[in-house]
């Protein structure tokens, strides 16, 4: 079989390696797609960053470069080992990629998305997406209603993203939201967020194509950052502000236009992942009473399922559009030049590019 691996920073490989033995809790899955997150994308630029570093394993896998990559994945059940009982072969599933060590403060509080070892199967672990064939634990496995495609299966990753998000963001239905950044994770919590009763969905994004998958999966104002002050276009048309707000890029900019464009007392939800400074004074928060909080990915562990479910759910009754968010699909054999280089033009038009082996 073909694996894609993660060898360092610029250098991913696609080989032929041996199938891996399966273990009695394992099942292997017959890869039907595998999307290319921006975790990836920044691995393959400025990594290793969550992969493993070079001299070194993870403390729960065991795993070290160079790694399997591609955390978003569905497929077919090919085999399942001698314990397994709630997937039989056949049977179309996505994963839950994150292996949690069960024993840390946070698991212990059945926090385990913020488990303090946590890995990531094609990220941190020996197996991962972008590949013809993959094993995995079986309690990270989620099956797929009949009915749609299988490859749908491989967007139910960043769907509970956003659904993670809304969740954290305590939004209720009838509320107002702004969402600042519609890459795949903004577009996931427009979809979230409209599926949890949001009435206005404003977002800002510089970028047209992704201004138009967003209008056409929930959004109802969209802005253009660079041409318009978003934060008076979205203060002027709701009183003085939404009732949530996510920031899903991570810079000064937008993070700044989150919290400026909420209404007092209203909530920002920090999505995008990022070490930058952001700028922001006491006052924004303290005499206007606004919460900033984070949201880190989605349930797993013993509720690895949870939000999953939810996203398999909204996929099947037609509430997530998977298919608006795909803009590409590339063989496993061209995954660099035709994926990973793709994306990070800035030019780039994609959103989500599948890689389907
Ligand atoms: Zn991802
Ligand atoms: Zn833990």
């Amino acid at each position: 079989m073909r694996v894609a691996k993660y060898y360092g920073s610029g250098d991913i490989r696609v080989e032929s390696a041996d199938e891996q033995t399966l273990g009695p809790d394992d099942v292997r899955i017959d890869v039907e797609a595998c999307g290319i997150c921006g975790t990836d994308l920044h691995e393959y630029k400025d990594g290793p960053d969550l992969t493993p570093s070079p001299d070194s394993e993870h403390p729960l896998t065991g795993a070290s470069l160079p790694v399997p990559l591609g955390h978003e994945f569905s497929g077919t059940i090919s085999e399942v080992g001698e314990d397994v009982t709630n997937v039989a072969v056949g049977d179309p599933v996505t994963v839950n990629p994150a292996i949690v060590c069960g024993e840390c403060r946070y698991c212990a509080e059945g926090r385990h998305n913020l488990c303090e070892s946590v890995a990531n199967i094609g990220i941190s672990a020996r197996s991962g997406g972008f590949a013809d064939s993959a094993v995995v634990p079986a309690a990270n496995v989620v099956a797929l209603p009949e009915g749609i495609p299988v490859e749908y299966g491989a967007l139910v990753e960043p769907f509970s993203v956003g659904i993670h998000a809304t969740r954290r963001s305590g939004m209720q239905t009838g509320d107002s939201v702004a969402v600042f950044g519609a890459g795949p994770i903004g577009i996931s919590i427009v979809q979230a967020a409209k599926a949890a009763g949001a009435t206005e969905i404003f977002v800002s994004e510089p970028r047209e194509t992704r201004r138009d998958i967003a209008a056409t999966v929930g959004a109802t104002t969209t802005l253009d950052p660079v041409e318009t002050d978003a934060v008076e276009v979205i203060s002027d048309a709701t009183d003085g502000g939404v009732d949530v707000a996510f920031e899903a890029v991570g810079i000064e900019p937008t993070f700044k236009a989150a919290v400026e464009s909420t209404k007092r007392g209203g909530q920002i939800t920090a999505v995008g992942i990022s070490d930058a400074d952001v700028g922001l004074t006491p006052n924004e928060l303290v005499v206007v009473e606004r919460s900033i909080n984070g949201s880190n990915g989605y349930l797993s562990g013993p509720q690895a399922e949870r939000e999953f479910s939810m996203a398999t759910r909204y996929l099947e009754t037609g509430q997530f559009d998977a298919e608006e968010m795909i803009t590409g699909r590339v063989a496993l054999d061209d995954i660099v030049e035709e994926g990973f280089e793709d994306l990070l033009d800035p030019e780039s038009e994609h959103v989500k590019i599948l890689v389907e082996p």
